[in-house]
């Protein structure tokens, strides 16, 4: 299968993606468009660009494409892979309270509370959850726990007991384990920093970019702005983080479509590592990201690009999630076509030990699937996420980002596709997007 598209970057820069072998090929707009005609994909009134080229430079062309699919490098058949089912469980996202000291106005979660209680996991609930990943975790060395809200920061002390208790347990049982932090920064003061540092191997921290679009929706409950604070408190703990793994993650909304000044306001102050991601609300929402904004979007992800490459190669070098791309490696081919694990390999425990596949999924009692404080798990609802993958979705089979994306977010599709093997196409449109905006900079920064 093949994708045609043009540089953001560069003029006059054109790109051949072969998706099976992830082969990308630059050509310029002759090849461009003979390659088009060849694999019938010119669109209408393309046939123009055609009529110009004489005979020999078409002939050439064709041999020379003929050539890279003999190399397998171009329009490559599809090879199937099998994904073995082992049931392994290899991490956890730990809601250690469902409570927040904001009140943000797009948040999925209400708050932090899901609707529930404002609980607050006991140490005792997330010994029993370190004890259901252990158990489920099969032949599985390497294992993760994501420490998750509403804020984790509000019950810290029993954040400290997990991690200490975690790793005794490991440790008898010959397994390493990771942990990693989600905070909106408010509480992240010395203590905490230090702490964190020395413990989470990745430590996320919510800023949404600019003053006044950051202040405008993390409010705290009396309705200010909470940048300040959080600003100061990750630029401080930037400085003791050195090179471990951290980074900044905002949320852009109908509020903020000029988003890559969010992202560049980040790099200004001193933050190298940043994900900047829109928000999935119902589109009555007047928050909600629409279809009628997709073209603004898809310009701000091309101003983002040339200004990225520009900051790349001088001082104010940074890495923007959505732009992470490896031609050469990249993630395994299981990883590649079974996304996210949410379900099957990774599922979230509520403060009062209730087991769900995601925090997207929490409180929805068709997708309960046990529980740590009785022992139970239901294995049926982690076979139905398993089976759902780029194999079972319609329309990733002829996606250009079906090995980036690997089936996309499994909440989405339930939530606003209704199901979860139909695609969220606001999310499959950005997604697509970005992967071609990655595969530019890519290119352009390998080229030069
Ligand atoms: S900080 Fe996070 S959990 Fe708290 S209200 Fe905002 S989005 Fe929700
Ligand atoms: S972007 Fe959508 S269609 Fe493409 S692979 Fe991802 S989920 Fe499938
Ligand atoms: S289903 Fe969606 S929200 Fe849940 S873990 Fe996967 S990508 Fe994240």
């Amino acid at each position: 299968m093949l994708k045609f598209f043009r540089s953001a970057i560069v003029p006059d820069k054109y790109y051949i993606f072969d998706v099976e072998s992830g082969s990308l090929h630059t050509v310029d707009a002759v090849a461009f468009y003979i390659a088009k005609k060849r694999y019938n994909q010119l669109e209408e009134g393309e046939e123009l660009y055609l009529k110009d080229i004489d005979k020999e430079t078409i002939e050439e062309v064709n041999a020379e494409l003929e050539e890279l699919e003999k190399m397998e490098v171009l329009n490559t058949p599809e090879v199937k892979f099998n994904i073995p089912y082992t049931g392994e469980i290899k991490a956890l996202c730990l809601h250690i309270c469902h409570d927040c000291n904001l009140r943000c106005p797009y948040c999925f979660a209400h708050s932090g509370t899901y609707n529930t209680p404002k609980d607050y996991m006991t140490f005792e609930v997330g010994k029993n959850a370190i004890d259901f990943l252990i158990a489920h975790s099969g032949k599985r060395k390497n294992l993760e726990v994501d420490f998750f809200g509403g804020e984790p920061l509000m019950n810290f002390n029993v954040v400290k007991q997990i991690v200490e208790y975690a790793h005794k347990a490991c440790d008898k049982v010959g397994k390493v384990i990771t942990f990693t932090l989600t905070t909106n920064g408010v509480l992240l003061n010395k203590d905490a920093r230090e702490w964190l540092n020395d413990n989470m191997e990745n430590v996320v921290i919510s800023i949404d970019g600019r003053q006044e679009i950051h202040d405008k929706l993390r409010v705290t409950p009396n309705g200010s702005g909470s940048q300040a604070i959080t600003l100061k408190n990750a630029i401080e703990f930037r400085k003791i983080r050195g090179d471990k793994k951290y980074y900044i993650r905002g949320t852009f909304t109908a509020n903020n479509l000029d988003f890559a000044e969010d992202v560049l306001y980040l790099n200004d102050k001193g933050f190298d590592q940043i994900s900047v991601e829109p928000v999935v609300l119902d589109e009555s929402d007047p928050l909600a990201i629409t279809e009628k904004d997709i073209p603004r979007i898809y310009d701000e992800y091309d101003k983002l690009s040339r200004e990225y490459v520009i900051r790349r190669k001088g001082d104010k070098w940074f890495n923007f999630f959505h732009y992470m791309i490896d031609l050469k490696t990249g993630p395994c081919v299981l990883k590649r076509l079974r996304g996210c694990g949410a379900g099957s390999e990774y599922v979230a425990v509520t403060p009062v030990g209730d087991i769900y596949p995601c925090h997207q999924f929490v409180t929805d009692k068709e997708y309960l699937m046990g529980s740590v404080m009785d022992g139970t798990f239901n294995p049926d609802i982690q076979k139905k996420f398993f089976d759902v993958n780029v194999y079972t979705k319609d329309d990733c089979s002829t996606c250009i980002a079906k090995y980036y994306c690997s089936g996309g977010c499994a909440a989405n599709s339930l939530h606003y596709a209704g199901s979860l093997n139909k695609c969220h196409k606001l999310g499959c449109d950005l997604m697509r997007k970005r992967l071609t905006s990655s595969l530019d900079i890519y290119s352009v920064e390998n080229e030069e």
